[in-house]
């Protein structure tokens, strides 16, 4: 792996992405250990929309789920066959629905009665019937999840309380065709106890509604919920006590006639790639400012706004980092670590103990693969956007 990350750096310089497919398919046997045939797994591509891992990745998971039209058109150019998309997200546009249901899309994930009466009508012009998915907002959010997207006032899906006049509206809507449900209340939690739950309580509200109306769903999206130990002091989630927790519960709804034949996903970004990313970024400056010892970098929040702690965290937490390459190194001191941003909110690790760094050093953030440069400023202060390597 250092190995690795030291060409690119010899080669192509920094900043850089490096993504490790290997990674990857590591976690993808892990949950297949855990959870052996009861679930598929779906690829969240605004996690990592990197044409190479959507090519490879094509072969390994079975759906891919796009939140525009800049994802569905990524999509199609890593080769997927538009019949294994899904199309998720609360702002979908006309245009956007309009392509993709011209395009053969697999599914929509309907947010809104608004959203279902558009996709039918758009259906209907086409002369065709469009699959659809309904996305539930539970009521209940375990405690756990870093990133929250149920249990609150929120635009993700339609809202548990009014859930039954939507369905009486939707069913009714006859170019939809509903497949079955949807549930995505959070996301990047690393205990077990919370995701169990939480799998229990989209298991709970699918029987139940499948029970008032009578349905025999095809699909079911249970979410995912499973986090990346960014930070110093977490460790991974404990897949196979997730499924010690959850397995007696799925398996009792698997029991169930009406549920015998349907589909079971996961759907989820970072857990399969997070990992499998590292963040290089080159020391070219060390200021000694009021005791502090400050290593000022080539890349920073520009390109890794999470490692910055301005992505959605509460509290800002040091990314695991580490000097690469060998050195003589000596006992490690506190640095902070800033990017080349004119502003103060430019950093990525306060106090990380590392080897006295110089100017030259090539820094290595762990648990990069997600939420990189798509879902950072990359062009703010219009430096140049990063290398992205696959291996
Ligand atoms: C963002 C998102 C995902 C992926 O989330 P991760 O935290 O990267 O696993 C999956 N499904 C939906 C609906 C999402 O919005």
């Amino acid at each position: 792996m250092n190995e690795t990350l030291e060409a690119v750096v010899r080669e192509h310089g920094t900043p850089a992405f490096v993504y490790v497919y290997d990674e990857v398919r590591a976690r993808l046997a892990a949950l297949r250990e855990a959870f052996g045939e009861r679930f598929e797994f779906g690829y969240a591509a605004k996690s990592n929309p990197h044409h190479g891992l959507l090519q490879r990745l094509r072969e390994d998971v079975q759906g891919l789920d796009i939140s525009s039209g800049g994802e569905w058109q990524r999509a199609l150019d890593a080769g997927w066959d538009a019949a294994r998309l899904g199309f998720t997200g609360p702002a979908k546009r006309e245009g956007e629905l309009e392509a993709a249901v011209a395009g053969g899309i697999g599914r929509i994930v309907l947010e809104s009665i608004e959203e279902a009466r558009l996709v039918h009508r758009l259906a209907g012009e086409q002369g065709r019937g469009q699959k659809v998915l309904v996305r539930i907002g539970p009521r209940k959010v375990p405690r756990g999840f870093g990133i929250q997207l149920a249990g609150k006032a929120s635009q993700f899906g339609i809202d548990e309380e009014v859930l039954d006049e939507a369905l009486d509206v939707i069913l009714g809507l006859e170019h939809l065709e509903l497949e079955g449900f949807h549930v995505f209340l959070g996301t990047q939690c690393l205990q077990p106890e919370p995701i169990a739950e939480s799998y229990a309580i989209a298991a709970e509200l699918f029987r139940d509604v499948c029970e008032r109306f009578d349905l025999t769903p095809s699909r079911l999206v249970f979410g995912s919920g499973l986090g990346v130990p960014y930070h110093e002091g977490t460790e991974p989630v404990d897949l196979n006590e997730v499924a010690r927790l959850a397995l007696p519960g799925l398996d009792a709804l698997r029991a169930q006639p009406r549920f015998q034949d349907s589909r079971w996903f996961l759907e989820m970004g970072r857990y399969l790639v997070g990992s499998a990313g590292t963040y290089l970024t080159r020391v070219l400056r060390i200021k000694e400012s009021r005791g502090t010892r400050i290593a000022i970098c080539d890349g920073g929040m520009n390109h890794h706004l999470a490692a910055s702690g301005q992505l959605g965290s509460v509290i800002r937490r040091n990314f695991k980092m580490r000097v690469l390459g060998s050195r003589s190194g000596g006992a490690p001191v506190p640095h902070d670590v800033v990017g080349p941003l004119c502003t103060s909110i430019d950093l990525l690790g306060r106090k990380v103990e590392l080897p006295p760094l110089e100017a030259g050093d090539v820094i290595a953030i762990e648990n990069s693969g997600a939420y990189g440069p798509t879902a950072s400023p990359v062009g703010f202060i219009s430096h140049p956007h990063p290398n992205e390597f696959l291996v």
